[in-house]
């Protein structure tokens, strides 16, 4: 008997309903897989919505394009290029684009999805996009990186706006990518749209305190955490992996509070001491040696080792799955804050659960960045610019909010603060959808 191509079986009852997308390998989780099982977590609890949720489990657009460009040596290099809308059932796209070697499909279309649940988590009019390129940025002279990011961007300029989807940066791109970005969309449409991207330099529409937001998030909903668990902040200990934009600030803010950063690593390295390091002397010395490696007032530990450091604050800020089921159970911190996205595999979560390290998911500690990119939308529209006091004022004011209400239904259901944020958003996510009907 002949078969559909991209059906199950015909003798299966959910032929055409279920099945399986190409992309999903069964023996290979990955990051998209760790996603879906993460939504089949939270279906239980979805009520009646949860006729919709396979909705939940296919990216609505994907597009994988080429990124031809001249490197300075005359030869041609292409490398590929993707842009994920995971969904738009409550606005337009909006969630980072990154530039990593290693960035795959697969990747992509989780992070796209974690945007789409931070995004209704935190109640910022958005669904959930992504971006990525295949690209080692370091390898590349200021020159090659400007024209891979201008190619990108006109390559994905079909699916991108200020109405449509709105890129970010996220790891190894920054307010320099986001205005070559926001200026080659603008000469390809013939007028300045600086609302198509966020992340923007302040003098282009960027807004106050946007650099800032992930790490000042991610310190807010700590110390929320810290309270309802009677831990003091001003007294704890913290180790922060990854020391960028998310984990640089965090740790500052931590600092700034009184709590003692005794380890940081990076790609380069990890430096630990037990008294605490002087966080503004080593993001100096990272800023001259673009790594933390080679601190000269500290120890060098192993990157295996960072795993047992004594602390009571573990901040994962870099890459996914890193806290995996071999070292989830050598954590010493009683609570992780997810700066990073994707960090923390299902099996680790459960290991923690059962020793009772509580998780604040990245699903909501690290949508500081995304909230305050909404501020700067609603602002580069308005053409109207607020201070940096009112921006942070009302991006604590919203952390704080979302945080409570994941809490309390965290208490409710007796389910983990990550099943929780899960169970916020895909009601928000799949509310609108219901409302909006299914087209035709
Ligand atoms: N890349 C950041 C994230 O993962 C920010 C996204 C944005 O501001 O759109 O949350």
């Amino acid at each position: 008997a002949s078969q559909r191509p991209g059906s199950t079986p015909a003798n299966s009852p959910a032929t055409f309903t279920h099945a399986l997308p190409s992309y999903l390998d069964p023996n290979h989780l990955g990051p998209w897989g760790i996603y879906l099982q993460q939504v089949d977590r939270v279906t239980p609890y979805l009520g009646s919505l949860a006729r919709w949720v396979e909705t939940l489990k296919r990216p609505k657009r994907t597009l994988i394009v080429d990124v031809p460009i001249l490197l300075d040596d005359g030869t041609t290099a292409h490398f590929e290029g993707y842009r994920v809308q995971h969904n738009t059932s409550r606005g337009p796209g909006k969630g980072g684009v990154r530039f990593h070697q290693d960035v795959t499909l697969s990747e992509v279309m989780a992070l796209s999805a974690w945007m789409s649940i931070k995004n209704a988590a935190v109640n910022v009019p958005y669904g959930g996009a992504k971006g990525g390129i295949r690209v080692d940025p370091r390898q590349l002279s200021r020159g090659e990186l400007e024209r891979v990011t201008r190619r990108y961007t006109s390559e994905i300029g079909i699916i991108i706006g200020p109405t449509k989807d709105i890129p970010a940066p996220d790891v190894n791109t920054n307010e320099q990518v986001m205005a070559w970005m926001m200026d080659t969309y603008s000469m390809n449409e013939g007028s300045t749209a600086t609302g198509v991207v966020t992340g923007k330099p302040v003098d282009l529409g960027g807004s106050l305190g946007r650099r800032e937001a992930t790490g000042r998030g991610v310190f807010t909903v700590g110390t929320e955490a810290a309270q309802r668990i009677g831990m003091d902040i001003t007294q704890a200990r913290v180790a922060v992996q990854g020391f960028g934009n998310v984990g640089g600030v965090a740790a500052k803010l931590f600092a700034e509070a009184g709590s003692k950063i005794v380890a940081v690593q990076d790609h380069g390295g990890t430096v630990y001491r037990e008294s605490g390091l002087d966080v503004p002397a080593l993001l100096a010395h990272v800023a001259s040696h673009g790594t933390v490696a080679g601190f000269p007032q500290a120890e060098a530990l192993s990157r295996d080792a960072f795993w047992d450091t004594p602390c009571d604050i573990l901040i994962p800020a870099a890459l996914e799955q890193q806290i995996t089921e071999a070292n989830a159970g050598r954590i010493q911190a009683r609570m992780i804050i997810e700066g990073a996205n994707g960090p923390t595999t299902p099996l680790a979560d459960d290991i923690l659960h059962e020793r009772g390290v509580l998780v604040l998911p990245d699903v909501i500690a690290n949508a500081g960045g995304v909230t305050v990119s909404y501020f700067e939308w609603v602002q580069d529209f308005s053409s109207f610019f607020w201070s940096e006091e009112e921006i942070n004022e009302r991006l604590v004011r919203i952390m704080k909010g979302a945080f409570a209400g994941v809490w309390q239904v965290a208490e409710e259901h007796k389910v983990s603060l990550r099943t929780a944020t899960f169970i916020v958003a895909c009601k928000r996510i799949l509310h609108a959808r219901d409302l909006r009907g299914l087209y035709p």
